[in-house]
């Protein structure tokens, strides 16, 4: 932690769901939001609250989605200064709606909204120059612009003596070009920690088997796996072959999206500021599982105290 900040970069969002549960938005129906959103920021956010030094380059445009956006990440202690306010571009957005078996209907407006124009700005550079650690959200790398920050705070990072996390939740939806799964795979070279959430781990591996996928990741210089199972828990994986099973939290799932990026966040959070896998590895998984008790994606977000109090009083699965 002493070397810097923990930076991300890309998509901030507003969230606006769907009050039914259903197939998509093909008839007029009820809506809830803007809740603040995109899976960078989420983390982001997670970050400061439980402490950590933290900042992110992104960018909104210069209306009330972006305020919400901007006024919640700094009330949170995130160094917003690499927050690009556009004129020309409305803040992206994402309506989401949950079918009856728990799979996601997306409309996204990212990659033409003011989050498609993260770029290398001075301010982004400057952040990055402090930075100590750069946490990467695979969505980021739909966005061309994100993709060039990305890869020069890897870089710059790596140079200071910094390190990388890596959540490979680039969804098909987002899956736009070449240049995606290119970078995606550069940033996969690059990581010390890698954060996957089920499929994940295979589309990573290019192995559809668990333990063939984790060796072979490891194998090839990730440092630290740790694999989400949503209300399944979640394992750590070491590169010495240690594995650790965390059984989650028994808890009412009020809207699951967020849970992966508080969960990354408060892992990361905690290992660096100095805890053992094991303990980063409780900590997340109750910073995951009390997201999900909360309706809007940044809403769940937790502080060390409210995660040690949940800890105790939380029975588990
Ligand atoms: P996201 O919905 O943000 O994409 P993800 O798929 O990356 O999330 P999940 O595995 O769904 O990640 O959730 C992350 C962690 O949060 C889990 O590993 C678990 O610790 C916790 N969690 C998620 N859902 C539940 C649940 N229903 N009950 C208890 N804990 C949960
Ligand atoms: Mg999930």
């Amino acid at each position: 932690e002493a070397l810097g900040p923990t930076v991300t970069v890309g998509e901030i969002l507003v969230e606006i769901m769907a009050t039914t549960v259903g197939a998509g938005f093909r008839e007029p129906q009820a809506l809830t939001g803007p809740y603040p959103s995109g899976a960078p920021a989420i983390f982001i956010d997670q970050v400061a609250r439980m402490g950590g030094a933290a900042g992110i380059v992104a960018s909104v445009g210069n209306d009330d989605f972006g305020r919400l956006n901007v006024d919640r990440l700094r009330q949170d202690g995130v160094d917003v200064s690499a927050i690009a306010v556009s004129e020309d571009w409305p803040t992206g957005s994402a309506f989401v709606r949950y079918r009856p078996d728990g799979a996601r209907d997306f409309v996204f407006n990212i990659a033409r909204s003011a989050a498609g124009q993260v770029g290398l700005t001075p301010a982004a550079k400057d952040l990055i120059g402090r930075a100590g650690h750069v946490h990467v959200m695979g969505t980021a790398l739909s966005i061309p612009g994100a993709r060039e920050v990305i890869l020069y705070a890897i870089e710059t990072v790596r140079a200071r003596g910094g390190s990388i996390s890596f959540d490979p939740n680039l969804r098909k939806e987002l899956l736009t070009d070449d240049g995606a799964l290119d970078s995606f795979n550069q940033v996969l070279g690059a990581a010390d920690l890698l954060l996957p959430s089920g499929e994940e781990l295979f589309t990573a591996a290019g192995l559809n088997d668990e333990v063939a996928a984790v060796a072979s990741l490891l194998e090839s210089g990730i440092g630290e796996i740790v694999l989400k199972r949503g209300e399944q828990g979640a394992s750590f994986f070491g590169r010495d072959r240690q594995r650790v099973d965390c059984a989650a939290f028994a808890v009412d799932e009020i809207d699951p999206t967020g849970a992966g990026d508080s969960f990354g966040a408060a892992y990361l959070t905690c290992r660096r500021k100095g805890m053992t896998p094991d303990a980063a590895l409780l900590h997340a998984n109750a910073a995951g599982a009390r997201n999900v008790t909360r309706l809007g994606p940044m809403e769940g977000v937790s502080t060390l105290v409210e995660l040690a109090a949940f800890i105790a009083e939380t029975p588990r699965r």
